[in-house]
C-alpha cells in the first residue's frame, strides 16, 4: 500500500500531528491531487481553537481531520467518470462542496446547498459530516480526493503557492461580480490592506472599475496597495480624524461610491462598516464578506429611501475560480505582488502560529508537503 504524510488534528487545542497514512483512490466522480501547495489563512488558527465555542452551528470535520482550505497541486489519478481532467493538470482545489440533490443544487445554485461544506476547515450544515465522509483530504497533505466539480485549472504563469491564495481572491472576486464591478463603477473597500481586502485592489482594476477607495488602520501597507495602481487607487487609514462616508463624498463630487465592500477583520468596529454602508450613492450596493460580529445598527429607512441594498455573499465556485486563474493568464490581473512565506509540511504547527507577524494582504503563507 502506498502510504503519504499527513497533518492531523486528534483533539482541539492540541498541536496536528505528522503521521503515515494511505493515499486514498478516487471515487468514480473525483481526481487524486498531488498537494504541492496549501494557503494557510489567519482565520486557521481561530478554526483549531476556538470554533466550536464561537461558532458551534459551523461544525469541524470528525477528528481526527486533515485541514487545509486552499490547496493547488498535480492530478496524479482520476476516477472512471472523469471525462474532462487528466493526470499531469495543474489545478487549484476549491474547497466548497455540495451534495447535488438539494433543490438549491438541482437549481445550480452550488454554494447555497443544504449541506454545504468547508473541506479541511468547517461546515455551515448540521449535516456536514456526511460531506466529510466522502472527502475526509483537506489540504494538509501529500494526496487527496477532490470531486471533479471542484478544480480549476492553473495557467502556467500561475505558481502553486500563487493557487493556494485563490480561496480568499476568491470571495472578493464573487462579491465584485454579484455587485456589478465594471468600467465606470466607483468602488470601496474596506480592510483594502489585508488578507480578504486585498482582491478588491486587485480584481476592481482587473474588472475595471474607475475608480477605487481603501481603507485600512497600516498608512505603510495602504501606501503599498495605492502604489498599484496609483491614479486609480486612494487610500485612507481609519486611524486619522475624517470618517470613511465624509472622506469619499469629498472625492467623488459628494455622490459616493456604486459599490462598498466590507472585508474587515475580526473584532473591527461596527462603526467602520457603517461608514462605508453611508459612503454609498444613491442606488449603491454593499456587500459583506467580512467578519464583522453580531448586529449591526443599520439605518434601513435611509437605504429604502436611497434604494441601497446590503448583501452577504459567501465564498465562490469553480467557474468563477476558472474566470480568475484565465485572467491571470491574460495578464489582466497581477499575482506577482504576494510575498510568499512557505514551510513543508512538517512545521506546520509553527506556520500556524507564527502567522500573526505578517505583511498585511501582501503575505501569502503556504505548507509545501
Ligand atoms: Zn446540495
Amino acid at each position: 500500500m502506498k502510504m503519504m504524510k499527513a497533518a492531523r488534528l486528534h483533539k482541539v487545542g492540541e498541536p496536528m500531528r505528522i503521521e503515515n497514512l494511505p493515499v486514498p483512490e478516487p471515487a468514480s466522480n473525483d481526481v487524486l491531487v498531488r498537494v504541492r501547495a496549501c494557503g494557510i489563512v489567519p482565520n486557521l488558527g481561530n478554526i483549531l481553537t476556538n470554533w466550536q465555542t464561537w461558532f458551534p452551528e459551523l461544525p469541524l470535520p470528525p477528528l481526527p481531520a486533515i485541514f487545509g482550505l486552499d490547496p493547488a497541486g498535480e492530478i496524479v489519478a482520476v476516477g472512471s467518470h472523469v471525462h474532462t481532467w487528466s493526470p499531469g493538470d495543474r489545478v487549484y482545489v476549491n474547497p466548497g462542496r455540495y451534495c447535488g440533490g438539494c433543490r438549491a443544487c438541482r437549481n445550480g445554485d452550488l454554494v447555497h446547498c443544504a449541506l454545504y461544506t468547508f473541506n479541511g476547515y468547517f461546515g455551515f450544515s448540521p449535516d456536514s459530516w456526511k460531506i466529510y465522509q466522502n472527502y475526509p483530504y483537506g489540504g494538509l497533505c501529500e494526496y487527496m480526493t477532490a470531486p471533479q466539480y471542484a478544480l480549476v485549472k492553473l495557467p502556467d504563469n500561475v505558481t502553486f503557492e500563487q493557487g493556494a491564495r485563490f480561496g480568499y481572491l476568491g470571495t472578493m472576486y464573487s462579491a465584485l461580480r454579484k455587485s456589478r464591478v465594471a468600467p465606470g463603477k466607483t468602488l470601496l473597500v474596506n480592510g483594502i490592506s489585508g488578507t480578504l481586502g486585498i482582491g478588491g485592489a486587485l480584481f476592481g482594476l482587473a474588472m475595471g472599475a474607475n475608480r477605487i477607495f481603501g481603507t485600512g488602520r497600516n498608512q505603510e501597507l495602504l501606501d503599498k496597495v495605492k502604489a498599484l495602481s496609483p491614479g486609480r487607487i486612494e487610500v485612507l487609514s481609519i486611524e486619522g480624524d475624517e470618517t470613511i462616508d465624509k472622506w469619499v463624498k469629498r472625492r467623488t463630487g459628494g455622490l459616493g461610491v456604486d459599490v462598498f465592500v466590507d472585508a474587515l477583520g475580526p473584532g473591527a468596529k461596527h462603526e467602520t462598516m457603517l461608514q462605508g454602508v453611508r459612503a454609498l450613492k444613491r442606488g449603491g450596493r454593499a456587500v459583506n464578506i467580512g467578519a464583522i460580529a453580531g448586529p449591526v445598527g443599520l439605518d434601513l429607512h435611509t437605504m429604502m429611501d436611497e434604494g441601497q441594498g446590503i448583501e452577504g455573499s459567501i465564498w465562490f465556485n469553480a467557474g468563477e475560480g476558472q474566470d480568475m486563474a484565465d485572467m491571470a493568464a491574460a495578464g489582466t490581473v497581477d499575482l506577482s505582488i504576494f510575498e510568499h512565506v512557505s514551510h513543508p509540511l512538517d512545521e506546520v504547527n509553527d506556520a500556524i502560529s507564527g502567522i500573526a507577524i505578517r505583511n498585511g494582504g501582501f503575505s501569502n503563507f503556504v505548507i509545501t508537503p
